[in-house]
């Protein structure tokens, strides 16, 4: 176990062998000359046929042109770059039909969380008559026999070790969830993340940061995932500050890991409340995504460390969950849930994002209500404890913050 606050890459048990992890049915190339193993993928596979998808501005800012570009240049490439942030269907649909006319043996992804979806999203689709119907769980997933390269240019989401997609149909968020969408492949370069401006660096990363944590308190953890999440999380909480404020390339390359890693562990473990929280958040305010989710990370922190025998959803038991709490105060460096909540705020500080629901803007019981009544309630099932509409009210309205110091004192452990 690491040290909170190390900043040493290699004393950290990342499971990663010279720049490279092969679990299951993925394998994953990192750090500086991660991008030029492209070369000898396509030396040994041969594609045909290319399908491209490629976030326009991403590909051109963050050098992946200058890198990738000669892979892509012959005419055996189709590229799709007509698709808005946050994936929709109709912009699926699009990518759909150029996918069937184009009928690549390869798909790459380069871009953040939307280019990687987008690609999952229209393999997934593409054999289907009606992707609608299997978006909304109707139809099967018919699995794609074209080979998938994942190359993120943000250090967040986690996408490329994931099996989901999310897809938007008017407004209304739904994730595909099946273990042909995972890239078999994914090449995570930090050179890709250097001109990433500090206000993305943030949010992304506390994207990386939260699921993580989430992770770890999660019903669907296993001790796998928990090993990848512990490193997932010591490794944001140590360096997203300095990814952000004043970027090096150590900085850059951890939470270039910390996003994989924490993408690993939550294809594992899935998320909890603070994702089900996040997505009226993010649709009905604006608020990043990353952002959205770490306003809550601090109060669920408190609520799941408060959990009883009579109120515990982790069949394992509330003991089992406290252990798991003490395991997240550890990476925190906090010795009570007090402390620990503390350390999440003051990372939130550091990197210049709000530190509450009503300092990012949900300052009101109506508002606050409506964001609850918005949450899928089904989502919540992977929360240790259980969450009601009731409890999370109670929990997250200005009124309880201004007395949870006492509350807190209560439930330390
Ligand atoms: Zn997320």
């Amino acid at each position: 176990m690491t040290k909170p606050g190390s900043t040493d890459l290699k004393g950290l048990e990342t499971g990663l062998i010279d720049g490279r992890d092969d679990v299951n049915d993925q394998t994953a190339y990192f750090g500086d000359t991660a991008c030029d193993h492209l070369a000898s993928i396509l030396e040994a596979d041969r594609p045909l046929r290319i399908f491209a998808v490629l976030d326009q501005q991403a590909y051109a800012n963050s050098g992946a042109k200058d890198l990738l570009e000669q892979y892509f240049s012959g005419n055996t490439t189709t590229r799709f770059m007509d698709f808005e942030p946050n994936p929709k269907l109709d912009d699926v649909r699009k990518g759909i039909e150029l996918y069937r006319q184009a009928e690549p043996e390869l798909v790459v992804a380069v871009g953040g969380g939307t280019s990687i979806d987008m690609a999952k999203l229209i393999r997934a689709l593409a054999g289907t008559v009606d992707p609608e119907a299997v978006i909304r769980g109707k139809s099967p997933i018919v699995a794609s026999r074209s080979r998938f390269i994942a190359i993120p240019t943000t250090a967040g989401t986690g996408s490329e070790a994931t099996q989901f997609a999310v897809v938007y149909i008017d407004g209304e968020k739904f994730s595909l969830d099946h273990a042909s969408l995972r890239p078999a492949i994914a090449i995570v370069d930090p050179r890709l993340m250097n001109t990433l401006p500090a206000a993305v660096t943030a949010a992304t990363g506390l994207d990386a940061f939260c699921q993580a944590i989430e992770s770890i308190w999660a019903v669907g953890a296993t001790d796998e995932s928990v090993r990848y999440a512990q490193t997932a999380a010591a490794l944001a909480l140590a360096h997203l500050p300095q990814a952000t404020n004043a970027p090096n390339s150590l900085s850059r390359e951890a939470m270039s890991r910390a996003s994989y890693l924490a993408g690993k562990a939550i294809n594992i473990s899935r998320t909890t409340a603070s994702h089900a929280l996040s997505y009226p958040l993010t649709s009905r305010y604006g608020i990043p995504h990353g952002i959205a989710v770490s306003l809550t990370l601090a109060p669920m922190l408190a609520y799941n460390a408060a959990v009883t025998d009579e109120d515990c959803v982790d069949v394992r038991g509330a003991d089992h969950v406290q252990a798991r709490i003490r395991l997240i105060l550890d990476i925190l460096g906090a010795t009570s849930v007090l402390g620990g909540c503390a350390r999440i705020q003051s990372l939130l500080a550091e990197i210049g994002c709000p530190t509450s629901l009503q300092e990012a803007g949900i300052a009101s019981a109506d508002e606050l209500r409506d964001v609850i009544e918005a949450v899928n309630t089904q989502r919540l099932s992977n929360n240790p404890r259980k969450a009601t509409s009731v409890s999370l009210f109670e929990l997250l309205s200005p009124a309880s913050i201004q007395n949870r110091p006492q509350k807190q004192t209560a439930a330390a452990l």
